[in-house]
């Protein structure tokens, strides 16, 4: 049911295919539908703010490892920024084409980690990249809004609330905290996930 990775980006072996990006339409409609829309079964309400934000989703065979630890997953507010001038267009053109938009959120998955991950670890990825896209608070500490009505979206990093609900739904070893054994005493809701890779946004363990 949940969509895979092209088969040519599957594996890191095919030189001729190298550090290839590209868009997942299909991911993106999945996790829409699987994690955001409130009629479905896995639908998660710490996720309900991104029913207005668009998604961008890319496959990548690039290996993207450190220290031994591979990143599977990363989450990245758009339009990119922390580059010159030159850069940023550069990169901006470069979603835009991808996407016809530049997306609110750009989400990257290695596609040989996930062709590899069974639906448990894939779907605690998935969450934990989506926990990563959060939306920014005002000075009251209240979710902010655009005078459109519209929130204004920013990454999340991680703390204890944001990820109990990680633990619940795939056990403490899909949030990397050892400490929130209370959550992890639940039965979790999908399944037991493993851990195969590290998040890009945070360096944690992701599933
Ligand atoms: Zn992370």
């Amino acid at each position: 049911m949940r969509p895979y990775p092209p088969q040519d980006l599957a594996t890191f072996s095919e030189i001729e295919m190298a550090d290839r990006f590209v868009p997942a339409f299909d991911l993106r409609d999945w996790i829409v539908e699987t994690f955001v829309s409130e009629d479905s079964e896995l639908f998660n309400a710490d996720h309900a703010h991104l029913r207005d934000a668009s998604l961008g989703v890319l496959w990548t065979n690039c290996d993207n490892g450190r220290n031994m630890r591979s990143v599977i997953g990363q989450a990245e507010l758009m339009p990119p920024t922390a580059m010159g001038k030159w850069q940023k267009a550069r990169a901006a053109q470069q979603v835009e084409e991808w996407f016809g938009e530049v997306p609110d959120f750009l989400l990257t998955f290695s596609a040989p980690a996930a062709h590899g991950m069974d639906d448990a670890s894939f779907c605690a990825l998935v969450e934990h990249e989506l926990y990563h896209c959060g939306q920014a608070l005002d000075m009251f500490g209240m979710p902010k809004f655009r005078k459109d009505g519209s929130p204004v979206f920013a990454i999340k990093g991680h703390d204890v609330e944001e990820f109990v609900g990680v633990v619940a739904r795939y056990g403490a070893k899909a949030a990397g905290v050892e400490q929130m054994v209370e959550a992890a005493n639940r039965r979790p809701l999908i399944g037991e996930a493993s851990i195969a890779g590290v998040c890009g946004t945070c360096r944690r363990e992701a599933a």
